[in-house]
């Protein structure tokens, strides 16, 4: 359903329906300098489905590393190869940022993807500055770097590349079964204790995740990927991120059951959190798809925010607090042992970092 205002290009009306997609509206990002309204002009014309074709534009990078100071993030610099995700689940947290683009954070942040050609080689570059300092790299924990997209423009793929020549430690966060497709340079790095990856699960109900992660792979299959992985020897560990309180609080010990029977060696959940426009986008989500739970849902999230829909507070933010917070804990530690799974991982290992000759640097040799 369209409960918000869309571009009037789009063709869209309210009430009418989107084929695949999690947002069902595409308000104004909050930097936009003009804002759009829906107008009921009397016309009681059919509503209909409609199908909004992904576009893609290309950024040139200009840098490649991001780094941050959160202190309750456990990595400090990150590459994010593509803007957008088409994946469109509708909790994401990353959607505030297509705002910064002068987009909408609903519709535009799945729809209007932003790929970054060429990031690569500036990641070359900026590894073999005299005053870098390895530590480990985090990707996709903004947006996925193995949604589809990925299967045509390969930036994550040519990031891999870098980083497996470099021997640079890296976490990466997916729902994207591509990641297969990189096993042959995945598994040496994880042989060398240079790579662990978390796949993100938050629900094995199938109906569910359609609804509410449209383009990602199914529950089955992303436990599929996870068996793949660390068949080949990479280790993996269950995000169950977001949990959903009133929706899919349920799941916690299915879910770690069944990614430790598909091999998983650690697990670790996220709370719910609305930031800025996710709010909104993910309350009309609800009452459009559940909304005989929608209050119930919307009552605990803001129990465990403070009685707000997002507390942004560092240490507040990840877990939530209060009973129901404390509760999902209780479980999550309990159903640890039980299914022999672990919260950390071994960490990885930064002293194997060395640079390549870089095309070019064998003339120096003679
Ligand atoms: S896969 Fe990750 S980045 Fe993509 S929409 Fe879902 S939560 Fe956001």
């Amino acid at each position: 359903m369209i409960n918000a205002p869309l571009p009037p290009a789009s063709g869209l009306r309210p009430g009418d329906r989107l084929r695949a997609r999690g947002a069902t509206s595409n308000a104004n990002g909050r930097y936009e300098a003009t804002s759009r309204a829906a107008l009921d002009d009397g016309w009681d014309l059919p509503h209909e489905d409609h199908l909004i074709r992904t576009q893609v534009r290309d950024e040139r990078a200009r840098s490649a590393l991001s780094f941050n100071r959160s202190p309750d993030i456990p990595f400090d610099r990150s590459v994010n190869p593509y803007r957008g995700c088409e994946h469109g689940c509708i909790y994401c947290f990353a959607r505030p940022s297509h705002a910064w683009l002068n987009l909408s954070p609903g519709l535009d942040f799945e729809t209007q993807l932003i790929a970054r050609p060429g990031l690569a080689q500036v990641l070359d570059k900026e590894l073999r500055a005299k005053s870098y300092q390895p530590q480990v790299i985090a990707i996709g924990t903004n947006t996925d770097p193995y949604q589809p997209l990925e299967a045509s423009r390969k930036v994550m793929r040519e990031v891999v590349e870098v980083l497996s020549a470099f021997r640079h430690p890296l976490a990466i966060t997916t729902k994207g079964t591509l990641i297969e497709r990189d096993i042959d340079l995945l598994a040496p790095m994880a042989a060398q204790g240079l790579l662990r990856v978390g796949i993100s699960l938050t629900t094995l109900d199938a109906g569910l995740s359609r609804k509410m992660e449209p383009r990602a792979a199914a529950p089955a299959r992303r436990l599929a990927t996870i068996r793949k992985l660390t068949q080949a020897g990479i280790p993996v560990r269950a995000m169950i991120a977001p949990v959903i309180p009133g929706l899919t609080d349920h799941e916690l010990e299915p879910i770690m059951e069944a990614v430790a029977g598909a091999g998983a060696e650690a697990a670790s959940w996220i709370m719910l959190r609305l930031p800025l426009e996710v709010a909104g986008l993910f309350q009309d989500w609800l009452a459009e798809n559940y909304p005989d739970r929608a209050a119930k849902v919307m009552a605990r999230v803001r129990d465990v925010h403070g009685g707000k829909e997002y507390d942004p507070a560092w240490g507040k933010r990840m877990r939530g607090e209060g009973l129901w917070s404390r509760l999902i804990a209780q479980r999550f530690d309990k159903a640890l042992p039980r299914y022999r799974l672990v919260k950390e991982m071994p960490p990885l290992r930064c002293d194997l970092f060395s640079a390549p000759f870089a095309r070019g640097n064998q003339l120096s040799l003679f």
